[in-house]
């Protein structure tokens, strides 16, 4: 092809052909553990590294390859490395970056479930987030020491569809020079990439809206290509000698998809949460319509949020697509296309009105997801953030007035019209 494709052709080719063994024109399911060796060099040269190919579906399977290519086509990365889930996504990044005793600094305005990961779980690695105070590029900086060794953000934050000013941050990382990690889960390539906007590595839930039909588990970790991991001795990882690689320096080998590399063969190697091919080829054919998806995503959650903000019995929408919203000028610079489809409002009656609230919705479906065709409803104080105490929950954007809503694709007169009826019986 002469000019570089459209994001909705490389959402449906990029990375595939049909099957090479059988001429199949979907990306068949390749449901197998492992993979015949040629002869004995070829095995040898597989796990020297001397050689691309398949070994273990822990660390490649050729389904799942098709997804990361595709991904790291539409997020405008170097390579990418498909994983069992958004947060295995989280672990196998910040397992390739920190050593005990490291750093980072970290929005607060997160997934509920992202907070708890980085401020429990990851204490047992003795890796240390150092939260920043507000949202401003000059809040990240201020929680910068000798031992920070990358930034992490949301593009667009959940639950309170706070836009990052991405740009900003990204200087403050390569001052310092440490890789910023971007979040783009809620965003997605088709509203933000991040890539372009200065971001050296960024992960993503497939689970929600890249595989949008909310059936299938998996994450995905993007690299760049951007960061000089040799400038440097602070990433051991990738410019010490592997000695089970024949003293191999993985930055200097693999160059500008060396991390991705570094995720894959010590991180999946080792830590092991592998996607399964199932997963991987529902997530793909879930790709391929990830623009018109978003497209109405977006044009649906638009309606909901200006009628919610007319409503008597809403006190507040914070929906960056509503003109009025504080964050409505960073979404028309880092996502344009739209403010995405999740977003959150204050029920007037606090944490009563949002537990009837999503007691009364018949058509929105309460539970924790997001990114689904359906739309769903979720009142985060009693939920997804039930474990911070009221001071955290009130910094996520989730304090007991606080509901979140991802709008779906159903029919938009349908879905106000059930929120309406909703809200209508509140207090009564
Ligand atoms: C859901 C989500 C995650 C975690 O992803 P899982 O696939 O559920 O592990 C991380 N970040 C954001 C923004 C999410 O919405």
């Amino acid at each position: 092809m002469s000019k570089e494709p459209g994001f909705d052709t490389l959402a449906i080719h990029a990375g595939a052909q049909p099957d090479p063994a059988t001429g199949a024109r979907v990306t068949p399911i390749y449901q197998t553990a492992s993979f015949v060796f040629d002869d004995v060099e070829h095995a040898a040269s597989l796990f020297g590294l001397q050689a691309f190919g398949n070994i273990y579906t822990r660390i490649t399977n050729p389904t799942t390859a098709v997804l990361e290519e595709r991904v790291a086509a539409l997020e405008g990365g170097t390579a990418a490395v498909a994983v069992a889930s958004g947060h295995a996504a989280q672990l196998i990044v910040m397992h390739t970056l920190l050593q005990p005793g490291d750093e980072f600094v970290s929005s607060r305005k997160l997934y509920g479930g992202s907070i708890n990961q980085f401020s429990q779980s990851f204490k047992s690695f003795n890796w240390n987030v150092a939260w920043a105070d507000g949202l401003e590029a000059a809040d990240f900086e201020a929680k910068i020491t000798d031992k920070t060794k990358a930034i992490f953000i949301e593009s667009l934050a959940n639950p309170g569809g706070v836009v990052m000013d991405i740009r900003a941050i990204a200087d403050v990382a390569a001052r310092h020079h440490i890789p910023l990690i971007v979040d783009n889960t809620m965003a997605t390539p088709y509203l933000c990439r991040p890539i372009e906007h200065g971001a050296d590595i960024v992960v993503e839930s497939l689970t929600k809206f890249l595989g949008g039909h909310g059936n299938s588990m998996g994450g995905i970790i993007v690299d760049g290509g951007t960061f000089d991991w040799t400038k440097d001795d602070r990433f051991p990882v990738l410019t010490q000698p592997r000695a089970e690689y024949g003293d191999m320096i993985l930055a200097e080998t693999f160059g500008n998809f060396a991390f991705a590399i570094a995720c894959r063969v010590l991180g999946l190697r080792d830590l092991g949460p592998a996607i399964s091919p199932f997963n991987a080829f529902q997530i793909l054919t879930g790709i391929e319509t990830l623009g018109l998806r978003m497209g109405r995503h977006c044009e649906n959650a638009l309606k909901v949020a200006k009628f919610l903000d007319g409503h008597d019995k809403v006190d507040w929408v914070s929906y960056a697509g509503l003109e009025a919203d504080p964050n409505h000028e960073k979404q028309k610079r880092y996502m344009p296309k739209g403010g995405g489809a999740v977003f959150t409002f204050g029920v007037k009656g606090g944490y009563q009105a949002g537990v009837d609230l999503v007691s009364s919705v018949e058509i929105f479906s309460h539970l924790a997801n997001i990114g689904d065709t359906r739309s769903l409803i979720i009142h985060p104080a009693s939920t997804t953030h039930r474990q911070l105490d009221e001071g955290a929950q009130e910094a996520a954007g989730a304090g007991p007035d606080v509901v979140r809503i991802s709008v779906g694709l159903e029919s938009v007169d349908d879905l106000i019209g059930d929120l309406g009826q909703a809200l209508d019986g509140l207090g009564s």
